[in-house]
């Protein structure tokens, strides 16, 4: 009953300008009203009505009649005395939920989820033993920003798409999420502070580079060979490691923009010295940057390298002609490390 009243509210986070005229228009209003709800909606971040302060209260009342100004409702968050990260748990309209990851460290980071679950099933990440169930809207995906920004005293600087579900299997509602929190007159966080993760949805990298979006490219590579990375990744299959390193190549000659590509080390999967031979004859001389993460272990069968079998691995990329960055995981003690955001069960995560 909850829901299906709300269902029948227009939600003011995920719209964009024209999309307010056009509401407002239709509530007999003034264009001047969308951009002043616009500012109080993005730029000053509020989710009351009674808080917009250049609105009449006549006004106000027809608003809160039939609109909310977001749509999903913070649940729970988990933090832990010894770090800088908490996880968010979110309930949306119809009672699904996803996470979202703060990190405050040099810079703060926030990890945004597209999808509820993620139907491309990467067997070392949690995310993808839950079932699919939906694309995210975008205003679900720019209001778990504007939780943990209100939630936290730190000015968010960084935005990743990598939390739960793939990106571009949601192009058009990560895309206008994307636009959103980059556009100067509300949110105006950076285009190059923001980054879009992708398992390697090819035809998307390709439309990406067409649309010539501004947004920084990540791409989940974890695997040097077709066979290897088809072990862990079964996207593999549909879209062949040739035919991502050719979207990769395509994306560079038209933007010369620089990707980085993600490479999750799995223990006695894809970190062995033969391994970064291997990754760097498949790069070759294209200019990028390679993430290493050693693995965050979700309880399965693959396992985190030794600090030993890293360093031989890193040290194989030494004279490799791209930059090699490590990433040691925060907030794996609760599960929001890479790959970890899984929403479990009540009964577990009360645990
Ligand atoms: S790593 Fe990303 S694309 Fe792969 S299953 Fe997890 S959420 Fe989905």
């Amino acid at each position: 009953m909850f829901y299906a009243e709300k269902y029948d509210k227009v939600h003011w986070v995920g719209m964009n300008l024209a999309e307010m005229e056009s509401v407002l228009n239709q509530m007999g209003e003034p264009k001047y009203r969308a951009k002043q709800i616009y500012q109080w909606v993005y730029k000053h971040q509020i989710n009351k009505f009674e808080r917009m302060r250049n609105i009449p209260n006549s006004l106000q009342e027809r608003l809160k009649a039939r609109s909310e100004i977001r749509s999903t409702v913070l649940n729970k968050v988990t933090s832990n005395p010894n770090s800088t990260t908490k996880k968010y748990l979110f309930t949306l309209l119809d009672g699904g939920s996803v996470e979202a990851v703060y990190m405050k460290g040099r810079r703060t980071t926030v990890c945004l989820s597209t999808q509820i679950g993620c139907a491309v099933g990467c067997r070392f990440c949690a995310t993808g033993t839950m079932t699919y169930q939906r694309n995210l809207t975008a205003g679900e995906i720019v209001e778990q920003f504007l939780y943990l920004q209100n939630d936290n005293d730190s000015t968010i600087t960084n935005v990743v798409f990598m939390g739960m579900g793939e990106p571009f299997l949601n192009y058009t509602n990560t895309i206008k999420a994307a636009d959103l929190l980059n556009d100067k007159n509300g949110i105006n966080l950076g285009a190059r502070r923001i980054t879009i993760s992708t398992a390697g949805i090819v035809p998307k990298i390709r439309r990406f580079t067409d649309e010539n979006h501004r947004y920084k490219l990540a791409i989940s590579l974890n695997g040097t060979s077709q066979e290897n990375r088809g072990q862990t990744m079964p996207i593999t299959e549909t879209y062949s490691l040739d035919s991502l390193m050719e979207a990769a190549w395509y994306y560079w000659q038209n933007s010369k923009r620089m990707i980085t590509f993600e490479y999750v080390l799995l223990s006695g999967i894809n970190d062995s010295k033969a391994d970064a031979k291997q990754l760097k004859n498949l790069i070759g001389g294209l200019p990028c940057k390679v993430n290493v993460i050693p693995y965050n272990e979700i309880g399965g069968e693959y396992k985190r390298p030794t600090d030993e079998q890293l360093q031989i691995f890193l040290t194989e990329l030494d004279h490799a002609r791209f930059t090699v960055t490590v990433r040691q995981s925060q907030g794996t003690t609760i599960d929001a490390g890479c790959g970890q955001l899984a929403v479990k069960t009540t009964e577990e995560n009360d645990d």
